[in-house]
This record gives structure tokens, C-alpha cells and sequence, in this order.
């Protein structure tokens, strides 16, 4: 490996990009060697902390796995190594000719989190369109989107994370900040600090529940119900901002005769939170509103009724008087940059982007593709077929719901380009693998709406026969004709020019300023509720928008798939997608030093149920659901960690793929998000050593 640093010794500052909260950090080197990380002081997002993840980002530089050239699957299965020159050839050859023959439309490009943030998304967006193609694919479309809708359907607008720190009271839903975030703790303990109250909603016991005064347990995907209820008690008790209903909000009525229905002991039986606990929280709320954050975690999206339980939340933030607030529902102000994407140009002739039809809001609103309804076209089961993909930083394989079914799929395709790190399950089944550039190998654009603040990052150093993410798309496009017009840029510190051109600043600006540089000056005193980019401009507690689509006006409770069906054959309920401490999604299990702390994958029970099947700590069970089979070792938890009937397992280990169970034709109607944490399956006891699939 021939590494081109940026200083021979010294610190290189810069953003860890090894999960989505991008702290800033110091890279140091010595000799032309990455030797460390640690945290840069002075940056809001981590105030000078950094996770263990942050500093294995030298070991995915420098793991001895990494692909370092370009592969070509060969005919007997196997890789072998091209030129990179030969390699862009043959896909851009094989590109043009899938164009010719089948449309631009068979073509497809899925982004995901691996390998960079939004200006990777930019890339890929501008690319596919360019192409003539409106297929762009992401992982979002499982993950985020579904939180995103909710909120922007009520309010036109998502900060995803409030000051939790200015909150009296932090509500927590189906989220494990600790896990998925780790810097944010230290808003949380400012909070505790200060007096704040937490309230915990989890069917599974996480570190910060721990220090909950209110930890409840609901029913997998039943926190609608509970959403419901808070509304409820609410509105009963005239405990709400009826300023703000009386000016700003259309549908009071209508969710006010609903919310009725959601009487404490209704809540109870539909998500076996006790009635007086559910009491107790919205007395919580009325005791400490308006100071209050209410934060979705992806444990209420994974659901075919998430979207609707997400409003409810949006809902009742709106109510508690939280509009407007930093700690709650806050809206900070963007800074204008040029787009990469294309999606404000009219869409390319032809036919309709794939699941469009069929999810209708998520493609207007979000401008994406449904990667489940795309594994339709791949079989040949969609009104045309996608032929062609290209992937960078994702994992489908692992990562989207039926494995079998997108195993199947992928292999199917005439062309597939995998642009990664590893040799993942999904770059196995890819026709030419990418060799891609880290973090540490770009320079890319980075706003922190939260703080209105902007950073760059720094190219710490570059590996010979590795291209940095722009110049792999730039390279393509020019080989397809498109590449003068769309990409005219040399590098990614160009594009960087580019964007930045409408606000006046400069790459050079930027990165005189390591901790970034405030764009805006915060303004908490704006009283947003005026100006709502919704469609009516109000607070829109019903949609006409949804109304029209012939979709829930209000966010109507419909009780979990596992509750309606109840189907004695699959008398448990999978969870998955509880984070691992040092994982991310399916990200960083080839780092020997974590892989030391989480081995191997398991299946969490309670205690009573593993007596109840006569299975032991360790043992193998075959779990089943109505679409496939997994065999994995059991861990007994405390019966305080996980409700009776419920089992959990992690969904991005790559030997033991949770997708193999989960259904991808199960989906909420507006997100079109797939049944990841509610699915029912029976446990069968097996004898014999630890499989894996
Ligand atoms: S939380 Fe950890 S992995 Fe994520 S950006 Fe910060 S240091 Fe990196």
C-alpha cells in the first residue's frame, strides 16, 4: 500500500466520518505514517470526546483486507485484478450499452452510508439523473426517511437533533443514544444536571434507560398507541398550546374526536404499558411542557404503521408548546450552496421511477426510489427491469430486508459495480469491485444545521490506486458524454468551490477553521409557527396532501402486523437493529480488536422464555419466520431487559443476516418502510455446533 500523507509528522484536523455525528478530531501522523486520532477540543458536536469507533478509523486505513484495485468477477466465480483505466471501460461500455438497449431507466445507483455523507449522496443523485435514469437508491429508504416524513407531513421540517440539553423533560422513543449517537450523552447529562426528567420507551432495556425515571416497555410497534394516549390526556385536561391550535394548526377537531378513543386503559391493552404509567408520563409532560424534546429513534420507523406512530409524536410536541423551542421542535436556518442534485429538473422521459406508484409520498417528498420494490424489477416481477446498479458504500445483502430475495436479485443483474472498502456479501455478487477512498482520503463539505456552523474536511493522505469518491462518478461520466456538461469539476477541492460560490466562502476559509464556522448566528427567538413550509403553511395535525392520495388524513393507529395476525405458528416477535456498542450497521466487524468484544451474533430472550423452550445461554436455536430461516446462539437476558415474547437480534452481521426473517412486501404505506422490528417467529431447540449463513 503506497500512502501519500499530508504532513510527514503533525496533526491533521479534521471530521470522523466512521458513524453519521462527525466529531471533530486530530489525525496524527508520524514519518508518513497515520499513527492516532483523538478528539480536536472546541467543536459543539463532541466538545472534545471521541467513541472507540472513531479511532479505528486507522485500522479500516491500513486493514490488510482492504481492496486496493479494481476486480473483475472472472467466469469461474473468482476476482481477478484490472487496470483502473480498463475497469472504468468496461462499465461505462456496458452502461452505454444497457442504455441502448433497454432504456437509461434499467440502470440504477444506490447510495450508502459507508463511504461519505451528503455530498457523496450529491454525486450519486446528479450521476443517475445525468444518465437520463430517476432510480437513486438508498439505504434511507429503510432507515431515516420514515422520520423524516413523519415530522415534515406535520410541521414541513425535521431538526433531528434538538437541545436536549435546554429540555426540562427528554422523551425517548425506541432510541439508544448512547449506541447510535455517543456524543449527544453529554447533552444528556447537562440535562440530568440541570433537573431534567427522562422518560424511556423501549421494548429493550438500553444503557440510558437505565437512568430513566420512567423506563416502559411497549409491545414492538405499538408506540402510536401511547402517542395517541399523551394526545389524549392532553387535550381531556385542556393541558395543551391552544394559542398555537387556535392560529396555526389545521385538523384540531379531527384529531381531538380520534385522540378520545385512547383512554389509559386502551393504551394499556394495545401496548401492555400499564395505564397508570401512561398517566403518569403526560402528567410528566403537562409538569415540565413547554421544555420538552420528544425524540424518534429508528425503533418506531421499522413498522408498517411508523410513519403514522412518528406524526403522533410531532403531534404531541406540537401540543406540549415545544414548537419553536430549541430543546423541541426547532427549525435552524440552512446556508444557501449550490445543489449537486438534480431532482429539481424535470424528471428524465420514460417510465415511472421505480415504486413511485406504489409509494407515492416517499418519492415526491424524499425524490427516491423503494429499494424493496426495486428487488421486484431486478426478478423481472416490476412493469420494467432494472438491469444494472451501482452501489457505493451500501450492503444491501446485509442490510435490506429478505435476503434470500435481494441475494437472488442482485444476481440476477447484466451489471453490477460494488464501490467499497471489504469484499462484503454484496461485492461478492457484483460483476466489478471499486477500490473506495476513506474519509481520510477526501475533502468534503460538512453543515451542521443544529449549530448553523460548516466544516471541511481534509484529505489526511491518499493511497495510490485508490480515487477519491467525485472522480470515480467524474470518470464515468466522461467516458458516457456527459461528463463536460455535469461534471466539470478536476477533483472534489473544485466541486467544493463550486458549491460554496453562492455564500461567498472559500475551501481556504474553511479550513483555517478546523471546529467550523458559524454561517448564521442561532436565532432561538423566531417564531416559526408563522412561516411553515408546509403545503397550507399551518401545522397540518390532518393532510389534506395525505387526504388526496387517499392515504390517512390523521395518523390512524392500525396495531403491528404480529397483533393483527396473531398466528400461533409464530408465537415470538423479532426485534432487530439494536445497536452493537462498536458496530455500525454492517460496518467494522473485520476490526480484530472489536471483534474481540462482540464475537459472534445471538439472540436475545428473556428469561422465562428460554426456560419456557428449555434453551441455555449459548446454545443454537433455529429461529423461523414465514420467510426464512437463521440458525444462532441464544443469550438469557435480566427479565428486566426484554419483554416476555419478544427476541432481538442485531441486523448487520454479515455470517448471521436477521434479513434472512424479516419481510420486505410488509410496508408502511407512506414511507414504504419495511417490517424490521415487529416480525413473528417461532424458536425451534436444535442440536449441534454454531452455524453460520
Ligand atoms: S461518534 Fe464515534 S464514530 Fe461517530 S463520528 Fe464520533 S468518534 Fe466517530
Amino acid at each position: 500500500m503506497i500512502v501519500k500523507t499530508a504532513v510527514e509528522t503533525g496533526l491533521v484536523p479534521t471530521l470522523c466520518r466512521m458513524c453519521d455525528t462527525r466529531c471533530a478530531i486530530n489525525v496524527h501522523l508520524q514519518d508518513g505514517i497515520l499513527t492516532d486520532i483523538t478528539p480536536l477540543d472546541g467543536h459543539p458536536v463532541n466538545r472534545g470526546r471521541i467513541c472507540p469507533r472513531g479511532g479505528a478509523a486507522i485500522d479500516l486505513f491500513y486493514h490488510r483486507d482492504r481492496i486496493l484495485s479494481p476486480l473483475k468477477r472472472t467466469k469461474d466465480g473468482s476476482f481477478k485484478k484490472i487496470p483502473y483505466d480498463q475497469a472504468l471501460d468496461e462499465i461505462s461500455a456496458r452502461m452505454a450499452a444497457l442504455k441502448d438497449q433497454q432504456g437509461a431507466h434499467s440502470l440504477g445507483a444506490w447510495k450508502g452510508e459507508g463511504l461519505g455523507f451528503f455530498q457523496q449522496e450529491g454525486y450519486v443523485r446528479r450521476f443517475i439523473r445525468a444518465f437520463g435514469s430517476p432510480n437513486y437508491f438508498s439505504n434511507d429508504s429503510a432507515c431515516y426517511n420514515g422520520r423524516y416524513l413523519g415530522y415534515h407531513l406535520v410541521c414541513g421540517f425535521w431538526n433531528v437533533y434538538p437541545d436536549f440539553d435546554q429540555a426540562k423533560l427528554i422523551l425517548l422513543f425506541g432510541s439508544n443514544p448512547p449506541m447510535c449517537h455517543p456524543p449527544f450523552m453529554h447533552e444528556f447529562a447537562d440535562a440530568r444536571k440541570n433537573g431534567a426528567k427522562l422518560v424511556v420507551i423501549d421494548p429493550r432495556l438500553n444503557p440510558v434507560a437505565c437512568y430513566a425515571d420512567i423506563f416502559a416497555q411497549p409491545y414492538p410497534g405499538t408506540d402510536g398507541a401511547l402517542g395517541w394516549g399523551l394526545i389524549n390526556y392532553l387535550i381531556q385536561t385542556k393541558n395543551y398550546d391552544e394559542d398555537l391550535v387556535d392560529r396555526h394548526v389545521i385538523g384540531f377537531d379531527k384529531i381531538s374526536a380520534y385522540a378520545a378513543r385512547f383512554t389509559p386503559e386502551r393504551v394499556e391493552k394495545e401496548s401492555g404499558i400499564y395505564a397508570d404509567v401512561v398517566e403518569k408520563i403526560a402528567q410528566m409532560i403537562i409538569k415540565n411542557r413547554p421544555d420538552i424534546s420528544i425524540f424518534p429513534g429508528a425503533g418506531l420507523e421499522h413498522h408498517e404503521n411508523g410513519v403514522n406512530a412518528v406524526r403522533t409524536l410531532a403531534i404531541l410536541s406540537c401540543l406540549s408548546g415545544a414548537l419553536g423551542r430549541s430543546c423541541g421542535l426547532y427549525r435552524p436556518e440552512t446556508l444557501n450552496i449550490h445543489r449537486l442534485a438534480l431532482d429539481k429538473e424535470p424528471a428524465p422521459a420514460g417510465p415511472d421511477p421505480i415504486g413511485a406508484s406504489k409509494f407515492p409520498v416517499l418519492y415526491d417528498i424524499r425524490r427516491e426510489c423503494h429499494t424493496m420494490t426495486a428487488m421486484d424489477h431486478m426478478l423481472g416481477l416490476g412493469d420494467y427491469p432494472l438491469k444494472g446498479l451501482i452501489v457505493s458504500g451500501a450492503n444491501p445483502a446485509v442490510t435490506n430486508p429478505n435476503t434470500a430475495k435481494v441475494e437472488k436479485a442482485l444476481s440476477m443483474l447484466d451489471l453490477l459495480v460494488v464501490n467499497d472498502f471489504f469484499m462484503t456479501k454484496t461485492a461478492r455478487l457484483a460483476h466489478y469491485i471499486l477500490p473506495a477512498a476513506s474519509f481520510l482520503e477526501r475533502e468534503e463539505l460538512h453543515l451542521f444545521h443544529k449549530y448553523q456552523r460548516i466544516n471541511i474536511t481534509r484529505r489526511v493522505a491518499t493511497v495510490d490506486g485508490v480515487m477519491e469518491e467525485y472522480r470515480v462518478w467524474r470518470e464515468l461520466a466522461w467516458r458516457l458524454g456527459f461528463g463536460e456538461k455535469y461534471f466539470p469539476w478536476k477533483d472534489e477541492s473544485d466541486v467544493n468551490q463550486w458549491l460554496l460560490k453562492p455564500n461567498g466562502l472559500n475551501t481556504a476559509l474553511l479550513k483555517k477553521h478546523p471546529r467550523g464556522l458559524l454561517y448564521k448566528p442561532l436565532n432561538h427567538n423566531k417564531d416559526i409557527a408563522k412561516n411553515l413550509p408546509t403545503p397550507t403553511g399551518k401545522l397540518e395535525f390532518a393532510s389534506p396532501y395525505l387526504k388526496k392520495l387517499g392515504l390517512d388524513e390523521i395518523p390512524v393507529y392500525t396495531a403491528p402486523y404480529h397483533r393483527r395476525h396473531n398466528n400461533p405458528r409464530f408465537p415470538f416477535v423479532l426485534t432487530t437493529g439494536a445497536r452493537k456498542s462498536l458496530f455500525y450497521h454492517s460496518r467494522h466487524q473485520n476490526i480484530p480488536r472489536f471483534r474481540n468484544i462482540h464475537r459472534q451474533a445471538e439472540m436475545e430472550i428473556n428469561p422465562d422464555d428460554a426456560r419456557q423452550l428449555d434453551i441455555s445461554d449459548g446454545e443454537n436455536v433455529r429461529v423461523v419466520s414465514e420467510n426464512g430461516d437463521l440458525i444462532i446462539p441464544v443469550s438469557i437476558k435480566h427479565p428486566s431487559e426484554l419483554i416476555k415474547g419478544v427476541v432481538e437480534i442485531y441486523h448487520g452481521w454479515e455470517d448471521w443476516r436477521a434479513n434472512y426473517l424479516t419481510f420486505d412486501t410488509v410496508n408502511d404505506p407512506i414511507s414504504g418502510f419495511p417490517l424490521l422490528k415487529a416480525v413473528p417467529v417461532r424458536i425451534e431447540k436444535i442440536a449441534g455446533s454454531i452455524q453460520s449463513t
